[in-house]
């Protein structure tokens, strides 16, 4: 099997050489780049399974780069992890809103960085948990665990893996209400260092994504959320669960 590539793109040189060095040591291939400019470039070359983007770069800035990869058309899909300064938890929700799937705050540890490169490629692969990868149909949304793919009234709409597993996952317990904790846990997965609020922020996106059926995903205040429950009729392939949590 073809190892994995990975874009890292650092404008700090003895940065990038510790994280190339350690990704490498992996098994991983690694790519660079040293601006936001070159790294956009890299990753439309190199179509890699994963981008590191550190967010204070020269030039264009991490969050542009992110904003742009994903809207941009091949690689809008690519699983991100941002690298950011310590205390920066502003950054960290404008680029999680923009996307990224995950983060890391300098300083980090070389082994931390490896197992979170590591969950979120299994996460993005294994876009399902709990499911049997199967067709989901509720209403004018369509998801297909098998191609990664989600239709809205038969328009395929692009989602990060985050918000993938985390719209499966809600559509896939339609009525049911879960807490932001167990979203974490159960639907974005153990490895996850997604902070309570984040979640409030991936599910903006989803429901962002879906519009104009954005209520399909309701918020139950003072609990978390859950995917409306539709009417027989609606094609829905699960029943609801009657189990409380
Ligand atoms: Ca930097």
């Amino acid at each position: 099997m073809a190892s994995e590539k990975i874009v890292v793109i650092e404008d700090e040189p003895d940065i990038l050489e510790v994280l190339q060095f350690n990704l490498e040591r992996e098994g991983f291939e690694v790519k660079t780049a040293s601006s936001g400019t070159e790294g956009l470039q890299v990753v439309e070359r190199e179509e890699p399974d994963l981008v590191l983007l550190d967010l204070l770069l020269p030039g264009v800035d991490g969050l542009d780069v992110c904003r742009r990869l994903r809207s941009s058309s091949r690689q809008s899909n690519v699983p991100i992890i941002m690298v950011t300064a310590k205390g920066e938890e502003s950054d960290v929700v404008l680029g999680l809103g923009l996307g990224a799937d995950d983060y890391v705050q300098k300083p980090f540890s070389p082994k931390e960085l490896v197992a979170r490169v590591k969950a979120l490629l299994r996460r993005s692969q294994q876009p399902t948990l709990d499911e049997a990868p199967k067709r989901i149909v509720r209403g004018p949304v369509v998801i297909e665990p098998e191609r990664h793919r989600i239709l809205v009234d038969g328009e395929k709409r692009d989602f990060t893996p985050t918000e993938f597993r985390l719209l499966h996952f809600l559509a896939s317990h339609p009525g049911r209400v879960f807490s932001r904790d167990q979203l974490v846990n159960r639907a974005i997965g153990d490895q996850a260092v997604v902070i309570d609020r984040n979640i409030d922020v991936h599910i903006r996106s989803v429901r962002k994504k879906i519009e104009p059926h954005r209520d399909l995903i309701e918020t139950v205040r003072g609990i978390g959320y859950a995917f409306r429950e539709l009417s027989s009729g609606d094609g829905a392939t699960h029943p609801a669960e009657a189990d409380p949590f």
